[in-house]
């Protein structure tokens, strides 16, 4: 999988497609379809996992341990390139074993993944050091945090500073900000002037925004979107259910935890821009289409 991802950079501009719909006199706007890049591994989280696997495979560990919801984006990818290496893994899910398993569980299960349940108040522990050191030692793991964040996590992200050094601003959904960050450090070692734009999907209470001050590289421009996020994560209310088959039916496939939400905060600002020139925009679709098989009617 890696290989194949790395060795299809050099074609990821042929993945970014005019988007009409929002190019307008003062803005032209290409999206990065990441969901594209690979049949089976799509989005960020391949990215985010190359710095982890290059890692790994210089520990003494054998196992990989990782965090998620029953949809989770992350999981889905670390099974596939786990499978791919040959790589037990173990996974902490939070939900219960009795109930069916979502469409993500089912393939990663497939995978060869062993799913280890657990309740809210476990899950919960999942940043706890103790107890990841406790995990890690049980199962001979080297332990990836929730999302695949983290350094390691950001440095196949900054894969995507090339592409998006063509543009005045690129835009992207945050979760833990790790890919954000990984981009905008490639952005500064390319010495690119490219404007980072966040849509944070979580209400966090300005969290990431502070924590941005800190961790973004100096000489980066960047803004944070703290008020698209619809009343929290993976809350998806009737007017975003509309945006999205709105652009299903322009044939953008959009998530309802980051895509969507990404592309209606940049419908709000693109009507806010200056009427005097030309903004060159790269959106990236972060992928995340698995997660919602079987999640809602609606889609
Ligand atoms: C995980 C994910 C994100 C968020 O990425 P972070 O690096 O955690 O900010 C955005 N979009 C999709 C579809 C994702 O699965």
């Amino acid at each position: 999988m890696f290989k194949k991802l790395l060795n299809s950079l050099p074609h990821w501009s042929e993945h970014c497609h005019p988007l009409p719909s929002l190019s307008s006199l003062n803005s032209k706007v290409d999206v990065l379809r990441l969901d594209q890049i690979d049949e089976k591994i799509s989005g960020n989280k391949p990215l985010k996992l190359l710095g982890w696997f290059k890692y790994f495979l210089q520990q003494p560990q054998q196992v990989l341990l990782s965090f998620g919801g029953v949809y989770s984006n992350h999981l889905h990818a670390l099974a596939y390139a786990a499978h791919e290496f040959s790589i037990p893994v173990v996974f902490i899910v939070r939900g219960w074993a009795d109930q069916p398993l979502t469409p993500t569980l089912a393939d990663c299960q497939a995978l060869g993944a062993q799913i280890v349940f657990v309740d809210r108040q476990t899950y919960a522990k999942r940043y706890d050091r103790h107890w990841q050191a406790e995990l890690a030692q049980q199962y001979d793991a080297l332990v990836i945090p929730e999302g695949g964040a983290g350094e390691l996590g950001e440095q196949g992200c900054a894969l995507l500073a090339p592409l998006a050094a063509e543009y005045d601003e690129v835009w992207l959904a945050v979760g833990s900000g790790t890919t954000a960050l990984g981009l905008a450090k490639g952005l500064s070692d390319l010495g690119a002037s490219t404007l980072v734009v966040g849509v944070n999907a979580v209400a966090d209470q300005g969290e990431q925004a502070k924590s941005w001050q800190k961790t973004m590289p100096k000489g980066v421009e960047w803004r944070l979107i703290d008020d698209a996020h619809f009343g929290g994560f993976a809350k998806c209310p009737p007017e975003l259910v509309q945006l999205i088959k709105r652009y299903q039916q322009q044939g953008l496939p959009l998530d309802p935890v980051y895509t969507a939400k990404l592309i209606w905060a940049y419908e709000q600002s693109v009507l806010r821009l200056p009427p005097t020139k030309t903004v060159r925009t790269l959106i990236i679709h972060s992928g995340g289409l698995q997660g919602q098989r079987g999640m809602q009617q609606a889609f």
